[in-house]
């Protein structure tokens, strides 16, 4: 039986897509073979890759200046590889931090910048986004980088922060596609696949034109924009069954109307989670209501002790994965694209009823 997942990442993805890749093996295509299966530079499979990339321009309107990258190495590689392409050794990049993932970017990126933390939220243990005329911009960053969406805390910024002429660079892995983006607010956006996205192992890189050839000499090739740009993402071996399946999830999102479709389903899913999470004197949810994220809501009861009935009892009914991060415990439902609004209302309706016989 199918249940409802809430993992934060790998995550859960559209049943018909599930049901595409079924069909699609063993013969894909009326190649004979499963799409893993063929070159990754057989016309069939760079037919598949091109569409992918058309696909989500269309979605995310990605303007003509810029490249859109289908690399590997997770949002991870990319904490190193955006301080390898874009600065040189001695320059300085400005973090906003507001959760672990913005802990991490900053730390990968030290062995190669000067770190300039602009704000940091850990006095508010990352319940809030400092707000923006405290932060202090060093001047003279090559970029600032943020994390729009922090996946294990649940604080999301609801705006792209103005820093004029500093390039953003943000690391969108648990709200790409969400809905609808301006890209050109943006120098580099990059997210990791598995949540919005498709499998794990695609990382998506979207790079303005103007920042790809910074990279310093000893950048690896495949880390490298540039050389993963003029390669159409081929310099080497790419993770030809992720990729596909991401086209498959773009080509879902638009069949459904694409962003702003999603969005307005988005939308409520969150609100009314959190609705009823603030309406409950059972449940809480610790993040100040402005910054709250629509893809990851972390909740804690009102006595811990309660957690592995909570959890036993929602695995029971279907309710996979709600157990929160190991670094903050309690709950945390991740609601991404591919959850359907049922999905969010069986998990109410259970929280409500354990509530009402344990609260
Ligand atoms: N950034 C964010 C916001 C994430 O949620 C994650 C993974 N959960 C990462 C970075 C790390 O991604 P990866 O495992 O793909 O390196």
């Amino acid at each position: 039986m199918r249940v409802y997942n809430f993992s934060a990442g790998p995550a859960t993805l559209p049943a018909p897509v599930l049901d595409r890749i079924r069909e699609d093996i063993p013969d894909w295509n009326g190649t004979g073979m499963a799409v893993m299966e063929v070159s990754h530079r057989s016309a069939e499979f760079v037919e598949v890759a091109a569409r992918a990339e058309a696909n989500l321009r269309s979605l995310l309107a990605v303007p003509d200046n810029y490249k859109v990258l289908f690399v590997q190495g997770g949002a991870t590689g990319q904490f190193a590889a955006a301080p390898l392409n874009l600065t040189r050794p001695g320059d300085t990049v400005d973090f906003v931090v507001t959760g672990s993932w913005g802990v991490k970017a900053a730390k990968q990126a030290r062995p190669f910048v000067e770190v300039n933390v602009a704000a940091d939220a850990a006095a508010d243990n990352y319940a809030s986004i400092p707000a923006r005329d405290a932060w202090s911009l060093s001047g003279n960053a090559a970029y600032l980088h943020y994390t729009p969406n922090e996946t294990i805390g649940g604080v999301e910024f609801h705006d792209v922060p103005d820093v004029g002429d500093v390039p953003v660079v943000a690391d969108m892995s648990s709200t790409i596609l969400s809905r609808p983006l301006d890209v050109s607010r943006f120098g580099v956006i990059y997210a990791g696949a598995q949540k919005n996205i498709g499998p794990a192992g695609l990382t998506l890189v979207i790079v303005r034109d103007d920042l790809l050839d910074r990279a310093r000499p000893e950048t690896p090739s495949v880390m490298n924009y540039r050389v993963m740009a003029d390669s159409d993402s081929m310099s080497n071996t790419p993770p030809t069954f992720t990729w596909y399946v991401a086209s498959l999830v773009f080509e879902w999102l638009l069949a459904n109307g694409g962003l702003e479709a999603i969005a307005a389903i988005n939308e409520r899913k969150q609100r009314k989670l959190y609705d009823f999470i603030d309406a409950s004197s059972f449940y809480r949810n610790p993040v100040r209501p402005d910054c709250r994220s629509w893809m990851n809501v972390p909740f804690i009861l009102a006595d811990a002790a309660l957690d592995k009935a909570f959890l036993a009892g929602a695995a029971e009914q279907g309710l996979a994965n709600l157990k929160g991060h190991r670094s903050v415990g309690g709950m945390r439902a991740s609601i991404y694209n591919a959850m359907p609004e049922e999905g969010v209302d069986a998990l109410i309706a259970f929280m409500e009823d354990f509530a009402r016989r344990k609260g």
